[in-house]
């Protein structure tokens, strides 16, 4: 065997991957992965199959097709009152994940110090670390993972690079309030500090509560790369389209690393979305259509001995299980996959050093009978 020096030593594969297989694997009610488990939308797959018949099957343009990166504009100028240039700030990208990755990999060079927030969504640190860059990880605690600025402040100095923000949150579901934009600016105002915004979520937020995008805020927008999916939204993760949008100098750099990476994205997809998306009822009828999940799972779950923890936002619910048990939250998730049958993500595994608040994240994008088994076991428990 020729040896290789790891990128990534102390990485296996993701938990999303492992818990998926798990349940599939003992057939249980599989609430681990968010993935909704209902179908796309008819009338999405219409436009798609449309698009494939009228001969869009070769490469789209680099920076995504025309069409949509338009509707994207649109939609992100009617909802945050902030103008993207579809031909030079917003690039189609094959998902969030490759968004994150090529934003990272754009500008941060060996030593670069980025910020991130603990429990952070699995892919920030790895891209961070394959790029030279150097994690600064400030871990937030339930029951609310409040960011504590103060100890941001803390952690910046004049290596600094980027701060990683996720909002609506995966895997604890808090949302930034206006408290938390104020504090941000405050700290980034007369700093080369740049900003990777995860939005994925944007349209899944609760209780008539706002998404506080960096668009809104001239001040953030001009130093972030917002990320935003049509996987989560539109219930089709397994189609991969996501989309970053930049002020143009920044964007001309995350092409030159996004050609190399993927070149394109499928183009059909592309065609059948943008159609989509002229209906603005595709978006904004999600908040309603999620919530309605939310509060069934809480309301049912309010007769377990799990303790729900706030949920203001994304598809998941966390519980604290303490009064369950006091093992290890992986073990606790293996456990129930196998004993009672439903999957779950242990939130240790968003921490880079597995940090245990004993907490578990259930997702809540699935049809109603697929809540009510996991229901129906979870307060056995
Ligand atoms: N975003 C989804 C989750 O948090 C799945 C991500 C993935 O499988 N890579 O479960």
């Amino acid at each position: 065997m020729i040896p290789i020096v790891s990128k990534l030593p102390q990485v296996g594969t993701t938990i999303f991957t492992v818990m998926s297989a798990l349940a599939n694997e003992l057939g249980a009610v599989n609430l681990s992965q968010g993935f909704p488990d209902y179908e796309t939308s008819p009338e999405l797959i219409e436009l798609v199959n449309q698009a494939m018949k009228n001969g869009y099957n070769q490469y789209a343009p680099m920076a995504g097709v025309m069409s949509l990166r338009e509707e994207i504009s649109k939609k992100t100028e009617k909802l945050y009152g902030a103008y993207y240039n579809p031909d030079t700030e917003i690039t189609i990208t094959a998902g969030g994940t490759q968004a994150i990755y090529t934003a990272i990999t754009t500008v941060i060079h060996p030593n670069d110090e980025v910020i991130i927030f603990e429990p952070a969504f699995d892919c920030y640190a790895p891209a961070i670390k394959i790029a030279g860059g150097i994690v600064k990880s400030l871990e937030l605690e339930p029951p609310d993972y409040k960011i504590n600025w103060e100890m941001v402040k803390r952690l910046i100095n004049n290596r600094t690079r980027m701060i990683i923000l996720n909002s609506p949150h995966n895997p604890t579901a808090t949302i930034l309030q206006q408290q938390d934009i104020e504090e941000l600016s405050a700290i980034v105002k007369n700093q080369d500090i740049l900003i990777l915004s995860d939005e994925v979520y944007e349209h899944l937020v609760y209780d008539g509560q706002s998404h506080l995008s960096m668009a809104r805020y001239p001040e953030l927008r001009q130093r972030s790369f917002i990320v935003a999916s049509f996987g989560k939204p539109f219930h089709a993760t397994g189609w991969k389209v996501g989309y970053c949008m930049a002020p143009a100098h920044l964007m001309n750099e995350f092409r030159k690393v996004h050609q190399f990476l993927v070149f394109c994205v499928n183009a059909p997809m592309q065609v059948g979305i943008a159609e989509y998306l002229k209906n603005e009822q595709t978006y904004l009828g999600l908040k309603s259509f999620f919530q309605q999940k939310r509060d069934y799972f809480r309301d049912a779950l309010k007769n377990s001995r799990f303790e729900l923890l706030p949920c203001s936002g994304s598809y998941f619910q966390s519980v604290r299980y303490g009064r369950i048990s006091d093992e290890k939250d992986a073990e606790l998730a293996i456990r129930l996959t196998k004993e009672i049958g439903v999957a779950s993500i242990p939130v240790s595994a968003f921490y880079n050093m597995g940090t245990d608040h004993h907490v578990l994240r259930f997702c809540f994008a699935k049809r109603q009978e697929t809540l009510d088994k996991a229901v129906d076991r979870l307060i056995k428990v």
